[in-house]
């Protein structure tokens, strides 16, 4: 495996960041993960749009422009041979002082490696998710400070669960640890609005929800979960996922109609996407 680093490439062995880098000292840094289908980037200029949404919310200054972090995803992907890729792009605040602050000598981090396809029946029965309760700071910022998610996600595992839906302090739903959520009730999809990423895949469900029912971006509260017909996640990699059971507890139609219907639409965006961009 070759590593981007900061416009070189590297082996596994030689990829190597400074222990002062501030995003191991302090979690201080920001990312992106993005997939590949047929050896072409999904959704990139949405993915990098972000990326400098996240780095002017934490005033990091990217050293790179869009069009040469583009070039580099391309050329990590092609350097390691890789047609279905998932590729995660770092970007740390870099090497600093042992005190906070944002100064920064930033880090440019690509990893691409072959995308593992999640098991078929996993899109046609759903799966199980407990609820957690955490926050992630600053939700609109994909943050490298993650460790409320590695714990939730590590609760899910434990209970055999494929992810957590994250609850907040005053007992609202926000999203997974790496997803967004919806939930179906009477032909109307509801998703959380607030202390959420602005997820690529939730952006794209939304409009496809927008010609085939009504959807209302709210706040849900975590005891009416149960109350829902339907309920599934979202995310770049995994793209939609019904969710069937919360909290070992039965959602009615899930996976429903609805949920279906979305999915189908998803498939549908993914051939426009290269149809367009070939
Ligand atoms: N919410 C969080 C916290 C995430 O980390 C992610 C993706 O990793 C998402 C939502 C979904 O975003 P996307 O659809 O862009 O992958």
């Amino acid at each position: 495996m070759y590593i981007f680093i900061n416009n070189k490439f590297y082996s596994e062995k030689d990829a190597n960041i400074s222990v002062f880098d501030h995003g191991f000292l302090y979690g201080d840094g920001i990312f992106e993960t993005l997939r590949t289908y047929n050896g072409k980037v999904f959704k990139i200029d949405e993915h990098l749009e972000r990326l400098f949404h996240s780095a002017k919310l934490v005033e990091l200054k990217i050293p790179l422009t869009k069009s040469q972090l583009k070039k580099a995803i391309i050329s990590t992907i092609k350097k390691n041979k890789l047609k279905e890729a998932y590729i995660r792009l770092t970007i740390s605040r870099g090497k600093g002082k042992l005190r906070y602050s944002i100064e920064s000598n930033p880090n440019v981090v690509i990893i691409a490696k072959p995308f593992i396809k999640y098991p078929k029946n996993i899109h046609e029965k759903g799966v199980s998710v407990i609820t957690y309760n955490a926050e992630r700071v600053l939700p609109e910022v994909k943050s490298t400070s993650c460790m409320p998610l590695v714990l939730a996600k590590s609760e899910a595992a434990k209970k055999g669960c494929f992810d957590a839906i994250l609850v907040d302090r005053s007992g609202f739903v926000t999203e997974g640890t790496v997803s967004n959520v919806f939930l179906v009730k009477n032909n109307v999809i509801y998703t959380p609005k607030e202390n959420i990423l602005q997820g690529i895949t939730r952006g794209i469900v939304i409009k496809i929800a927008k010609k085939i029912a009504k959807i209302s971006e709210t706040k849900i509260k975590k005891q009416k979960i149960h109350s829902f017909d339907e309920c599934f996640l979202t995310n770049t990699s995994v793209e939609i996922v019904p969710v069937n059971k919360v909290d070992n507890k039965i959602i009615k139609n899930s996976p429903g109609m609805l949920t279906k219907k979305i999915m189908e639409g998803f498939k549908r965006e993914v051939k426009n996407y290269y149809a367009k961009n070939n």
